[in-house]
């Protein structure tokens, strides 16, 4: 690569890839455990074989079904003109990005969340700006106070500003009062990267709720995790529509497969199925929250289907190295002394709580 004629800004970097080992614990990239439910793998089939033939023609470019149904699922008040999907929400902030950021532009998170979000900003010629959270209160080193959002809101003025709630890898959701603090101050696009709201606890708002308020607020999800669809590949925004026009400016044409659409619409009309099973996740992810606890290890709450927590000795990749002889993959997500692991099953979630007291 060296030899090629790259951007400048992509020199050196390395691409977005946790481990994909094939080992029997898999507790690495926050997906679903559970296989689709028959009734919802039988829709599935049965709504792909009804596009097969017409596979000849591009698929519809707008996704006008698609996004009536997300609507619908979002309930708030959306209608589909407020509503656009892509392959993930990886791609839906890619292409708000691509609209809003750029070349010139510059974004604001605050580490450390989704690592993906600085990742897009490089692919799009987006400055990053590294924000802080909480420094010096060590009990509370991932909170993120409204006010501390807001002067580094005030002191960037970035072109877009991106949340995460729940907060990838820490599992915690924010109030809505850090999301409108930053709203206040923002000049530019707020994106909240809601990928993981299904599974917060009871008494958590979604952002979803300010999206009436301000103009400039976008909220992206998924169906990668409570619908258990990781390799369909839909994820999708709520927000004003004349943000869902502009994103409209850059996406590609006939981005979303005929058959994704198709997939997706047909699991959507099973969603109370798939999301009995975000239940049993919480329950597992509570157990291992419990069961760090009493190990004696720091960790973070978790709105999420997954657990952050901190350990002193041994070391997290010495830790990490340590699960996965026993056959269990946890993420080390970089941060020194702390190791995140998904909730999965009941019976891998025992491994992994029997790996831990035997090894801790
Ligand atoms: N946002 C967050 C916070 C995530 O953790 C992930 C997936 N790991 C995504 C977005 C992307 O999900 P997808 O592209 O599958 O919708």
């Amino acid at each position: 690569m060296d030899d090629l004629p790259l951007r400048e800004e992509l020199r050196g970097k390395s691409p977005y890839g946790a481990p994909q080992l094939d080992v029997p614990v898999r507790l690495n990239t926050n997906e679903n455990p559970f296989p689709l439910p028959d009734e919802v793998a039988d829709a599935v089939e049965k709504a792909l074989r009804a596009v097969l033939r017409d596979l000849n023609r591009y698929p519809d470019r707008d996704a006008t079904a698609l996004r009536q149904d997300l609507a619908a699922y979002l309930g708030h008040g959306l209608t589909g003109a407020r509503v656009w999907a892509a392959n993930g929400s990886n791609e839906v902030q890619q292409q708000l990005l691509q609209a809003f950021a750029g070349p010139g532009r510059a974004a604001l998170g605050f580490t450390p969340s989704y690592s993906m979000h600085p990742l897009l900003c490089s692919g799009t010629g987006t400055a990053w700006i590294d924000g802080f959270r909480n420094r010096g209160d060590a009990e509370r080193a991932f909170a993120l106070p409204a006010d501390d959002a807001a002067a580094q809101v005030r002191e960037h003025r970035p072109d877009v500003v991106f949340l995460c709630s729940p907060n990838n890898p820490t599992g915690t959701a924010l109030d809505l009062a850090v999301v409108e603090a930053v709203l206040q101050h923002a000049p530019g696009i707020v994106i909240v990267d809601e990928a993981y709201a299904e599974f917060a606890r009871p008494g958590t708002r979604s952002v979803l709720a300010l999206l009436d308020a301000y103009p400039r607020l976008v909220v992206t999800r998924t169906m990668s995790k409570a619908f258990a669809l990781a390799g369909v590949r839909v994820g999708y925004l709520a927000a004003a529509a004349a943000v869902v026009d502009a994103v409209q400016l850059v996406r590609l044409p006939y981005h979303l497969s005929s058959l994704t659409q198709a997939g997706a619409r047909a699991a959507l009309a099973h969603a109370p199925a798939l999301l009995a099973q975000v239940e049993a996740i919480k329950d597992q992810r509570d157990r291992i929250v419990d069961g760090l606890r009493s190990l004696g290890l720091r960790v973070a709450d978790s709105d999420a289907n997954f657990v952050l927590f901190a350990l002193s000795d041994p070391d997290s990749p010495t830790l990490w190295r340590a699960l996965l002889e026993r056959g269990v993959l946890v993420r080390d997500v970089g941060l020194p002394g702390w190791l995140r692991v998904t909730a999965g099953s009941a019976e891998e979630t025992s491994a992994f709580l029997a790996a831990m007291e035997a090894l801790v």
